[in-house]
Order: C-alpha cells, then sequence, then structure tokens
C-alpha cells in the first residue's frame, strides 16, 4: 500500500464514523450454516437456535454477508440503496417465494469495503437466500443496513483467512459479519427427510472440522479435512468459513450457536467469533 492510498484509506475510515458520537462497539463475526431453503419457514431446533441467538445481539450499525449463493470469478461488493430478494431456487412451496426482506442496502461501508479489498462494485446485486434465510431469523425487524461480498472462486484458501484481517477492521467500525453456507455440503448425498440418520463420512467431517477450529486452523485453510472432497464437491458453501476465522482476534473467544444435522448429511454448525 502506497502513502496516498493509505491517506484515503484514513479519510474513507473516518467518513464512515464522522455521524457516531461514540466510538461504535466490535461486532461479532458469525458463521452460519443454512440447509435449505425450508429453514427460513419451519420452526425446527436449529431456527430455534437463531431465534435466540439474535434475541441476544446488540445491533450492529450495518451487516456484510458472504453468502456461498453469490459466488463471482473476482471479488464483487454490493453497493445498492434497495435490494431486492432474490428466490434463487426451485421446487419449493409459493410461501417461500413471497418471503419480502425489505431491509436497506449500506453504501458507506460498501464502498469502504471496496476501497479496502479492492474489489469490484455491483449496483444491482439482491439479497440470495444464504443471506435473508439467515436474517429472517436473527433480524426479523429488516431494521438494519445489510450489504454483501461475493465468494471469489478464483482464490485459495490462504488469501479468503487472510480477508478476514480486513474485515476485521469493519468489525471495529460496528459492523457484523456473517459467513453463510455449510460446513457439509453434497446436495447429491441427502436424504429428503429432515431428520435422516447421520451418514458415517458427514458425521466424521464434521468431528475433524469442530476439533480443527480449536486445534488446527491450518488444516481448515488447506482442506485437509478427512472427506473433504465428498463433504464439498464444491467449495462455495465452505469458503465463507475461512474469512470468519481470519477476523478473530487473538483475545477473542469461538463459540458454537449450533451444532447438529439436517437431511442426514448436512451438517448445521454455526459458530460466533466475539
Ligand atoms: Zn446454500
Amino acid at each position: 500500500m502506497n502513502r496516498r492510498h493509505f491517506l484515503a484509506l484514513l479519510a474513507a475510515l473516518s467518513a464512515y464514523g464522522a455521524e457516531e458520537r461514540n466510538i461504535p462497539m466490535r461486532q461479532s463475526a458469525l458463521f452460519i450454516s443454512h440447509g435449505s431453503p425450508m429453514n427460513s419457514i419451519e420452526d425446527n431446533p436449529y431456527t430455534r437456535s437463531l431465534k435466540q441467538l439474535g434475541s441476544t445481539l446488540s445491533k450492529p450499525k450495518a451487516i456484510l454477508v458472504l453468502s456461498a449463493h453469490w459466488a463471482t470469478n473476482g471479488s464483487v461488493v454490493s453497493v445498492v440503496d434497495k435490494p431486492e430478494t432474490i428466490h434463487d431456487f426451485f421446487g419449493f412451496p409459493d410461501e417461500l417465494y413471497t418471503i419480502n426482506y425489505d431491509a436497506e442496502g449500506e453504501i458507506a461501508a460498501a464502498l469502504l469495503l471496496s476501497e479496502l479489498a479492492h474489489t469490484k462494485i455491483d449496483r444491482r446485486h439482491g439479497f440470495d437466500h444464504g443471506v435473508w434465510s439467515v436474517l429472517v431469523h436473527l433480524f426479523p425487524k429488516h431494521d438494519v443496513p445489510v450489504f454483501q461480498l461475493s465468494i471469489d472462486m478464483s482464490k485459495p484458501g490462504e488469501w479468503h483467512y487472510a480477508l478476514g484481517k480486513t474485515l476485521s477492521i469493519l468489525r471495529d467500525q460496528g459492523i457484523m459479519i456473517i459467513g453463510s453456507g455449510n460446513v457439509t455440503h453434497n446436495l447429491g448425498d441427502i436424504d429428503w427427510n429432515t431428520d435422516a440418520p447421520v451418514a458415517l463420512w458427514a458425521k466424521e467431517f464434521d468431528d475433524a472440522f469442530a476439533s480443527a477450529l480449536t486445534n488446527d486452523r491450518q488444516a481448515l485453510i488447506d482442506f485437509d479435512l478427512p472427506h473433504f472432497k465428498h463433504a464439498h464437491p464444491s467449495i462455495e458453501h465452505y469458503l465463507p468459513i475461512l474469512p470468519i476465522l481470519g477476523s478473530q482476534n487473538e483475545d477473542e473467544t469461538l463459540s458454537t450457536i449450533y451444532e447438529g444435522f439436517q437431511h442426514g448429511t448436512l451438517s448445521m454448525r454455526c459458530f460466533q467469533i466475539g
């Protein structure tokens, strides 16, 4: 970073916080496994845990979501005043297609992130279901501005983890970061029964993942977990995990929000940092 760029960043940061009289509180980073879109309307142990969490969170200034359902080649930030709700799935009950998550977009923080992370800008992208199927439980009043950073499929795990350092700066500005994906995600190997018995490979992957969360971050960054290729035939649902972990400060703890399975192979594990 050269001096001019550094000064521009300082100006952008101070401009973003200008309307705040008090220093904003550092916000949490969450990773949420979102599973089927049906979770947006169902009452089950997983959705109850999200509702419970939402009732305890302090209200952030804005929310940045990194959703598996906005995967791109290169990084893109959404800079949209009033994002539409996108119903990006097929064959589900009509009720799901009537959900409208009408939170405002967030312009200033989105432009700041674009500057900090050297991304492109998208001025049309609406909320995909990786965003709203989670936020309907965490922030049911739709009263916090939301923006998105795409998942850059062209970059290695190490890059996604390092991105967390930039997201940590936003957390200091009172912005909550949510990664929305799944700890396991193989749609060719799911049982349509939500409460189907858990497949052995999925259990072994989830156990190893949970252990690595506390003991071996490098294994997570390197995709070095048992059955990884089977758990993630494509990695867009895994990658949002890494920047959330990378945003952790040394003095912050990681806590489990929810652990359990749906459809036999979908680990719905969720965790919180800070
Ligand atoms: Zn998904």
